[in-house]
């Protein structure tokens, strides 16, 4: 009987869930699937790892199906689909750890309990992450589940990064630079010895350019700084949120445009961006397939800001070894990868061009100062690992009363 791993990363109007066997040390894409237009229309797929559709289930518009029954439903479907296969622990992506979890962490009641106290930091994203965390303790409480998040990798960032210039005590409160997107770049990190010594061991700057954008600084593959702040609304243009911008601007628009703090949230998470630049779309291919100018003024806006976070970020390294691109975009548009690189040819960045149509690994020539590569994240990978981990680690420990502080993976 083979064993494995459920991986869940729910948002807000949507769960996607991802099924890995653990063949030996390798763990192997089983199936993924999502049930999405949650509390609208909701649809049910589900894909096998060869790409053929493994299951289809459409409700009627308007019906109200929540979280929770969504949790159920998957758990049911799965658990009549998996046969032989054992369930042997369930990994969730949750978007905040605070300053407590710097490493993914087995969950019970009381683990629970702590991550809801970060709601207040990611009240978009964390009350939806922790969903089908409550659902699984009570209705499969024996199941392992591991908490695996946005924020750990950043941990190892130095206070100077991680400030603000405010009141000191605020930094000690909680109010500083988080950082996301770190389960991508402990991916991308974990795979670069592969395929560039100089980028694993040096100044790399991994660009993961999604729906959500941000740029990681690393340093021998450890977070030094990155472009995400307190929120994951900061740093780059993004889809439909507006990256940084100046905080006198918020205040503006609610002391001279009677905006509430809901409206100003609308207006920086889901209706800037690409799709607020461009007033056509927050996909990129749309973008790039339009001759509209305002669609090629957002792709102008999008590599601006790339090229000046890039500056920023070289300049806190001290210089460059590689750029990584990964995400929807970075990993997919040789398009916006030449016009990123062309930005950073300063740095002694040259692209090959023949290499980066053909998608990479390696896109640099071969006269380059600075490595370029391409190469896919994948973070459900990334929480399966940490949840095995884990799942190992307290079934090869001998039975004890359960511990109260975080649990560590290496
Ligand atoms: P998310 O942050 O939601 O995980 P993704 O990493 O899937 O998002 O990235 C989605 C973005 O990637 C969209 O803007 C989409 O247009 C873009 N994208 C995907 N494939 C391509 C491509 N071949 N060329 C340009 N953009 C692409």
């Amino acid at each position: 009987m083979s064993d494995a791993i459920l991986v869940f990363n729910a948002g807000s109007s949507s769960i996607k869930f991802s099924v890995f066997v653990a063949d030996d040390d390798t763990l192997r894409l089983f199936l993924d699937g999502q049930i999405e237009e949650l509390f609208s229309a909701p649809v049910f797929t589900v894909t096998g790892a060869d790409g053929r559709r493994l299951a289809h289930t459409a409700w009627p518009q308007g019906h109200p199906l929540a979280h929770r029954e969504a949790v159920c439903f998957v758990m049911d479907y799965l658990t009549q689909q998996l046969g032989s296969v054992r369930l042997i622990g369930v990994g969730h992506r949750v978007v905040h750890g605070g300053l407590q979890f710097a490493h993914p962490v087995r969950v019970d009641a009381a683990i629970a309990a702590q991550l809801a106290q970060y709601v207040p930091l990611a009240p978009l994203h964390q009350p939806h992450n922790l969903a089908p965390i409550h659902d699984l303790l009570e209705r499969w409480p024996d199941l392992p589940q591991v908490a695996c998040f946005d924020t750990a990798f950043h941990r190892t960032n130095a206070d100077l990064e991680q400030m603000f210039g405010l009141p000191q005590p605020m930094f000690a409160q909680g109010l500083r630079r988080y950082g996301f997107h770190g389960l991508s770049y402990e991916y991308i990190a974990g795979v670069l010895p592969r395929f560039s010594a100089r980028a694993a061991a040096g100044r790399t700057l991994v660009l993961h350019l999604g729906n959500g954008a941000s740029i990681c600084a690393l340093r021998g593959g450890c977070s030094v700084a990155t472009t995400m702040g307190f929120t994951a609304v900061d740093g780059l243009l993004m889809g439909t949120r507006s990256g940084s911008l100046d905080p006198g601007l918020v205040l503006h628009l609610m002391e001279q445009h009677g905006m509430d703090v809901r409206a100003v949230q609308q207006l920086l998470y889901s209706e800037s961006g690409l799709l607020g630049v461009s007033g056509l779309s927050s996909d990129m291919r749309t973008l790039l397939a339009s001759d509209a100018p305002r669609a090629r003024l957002a792709v102008d806006l999008f590599c601006y800001r790339i090229r000046r976070e890039i500056g920023a970020l070289a300049a806190v390294l001290g210089g460059l070894d590689a750029i990584v691109f990964t995400a929807g975009i970075g990993a997919n548009s040789p398009v916006i990868r030449a016009r990123v690189l062309q930005d950073a040819a300063w740095l002694g960045v040259d692209c090959d061009a023949e290499a980066n149509a053909a998608g990479g690994p390696v896109i640099s020539s071969a006269t380059s100062l600075v490595d370029v590569l391409s190469i896919p994240t994948d973070e459900e990978q990334m929480i399966a690992r940490h949840t095995r981990a884990l799942v190992r680690a307290v079934c090869s420990q001998p039975k004890e009363p359960a511990a109260a502080g975080p649990q560590t993976t290496t």
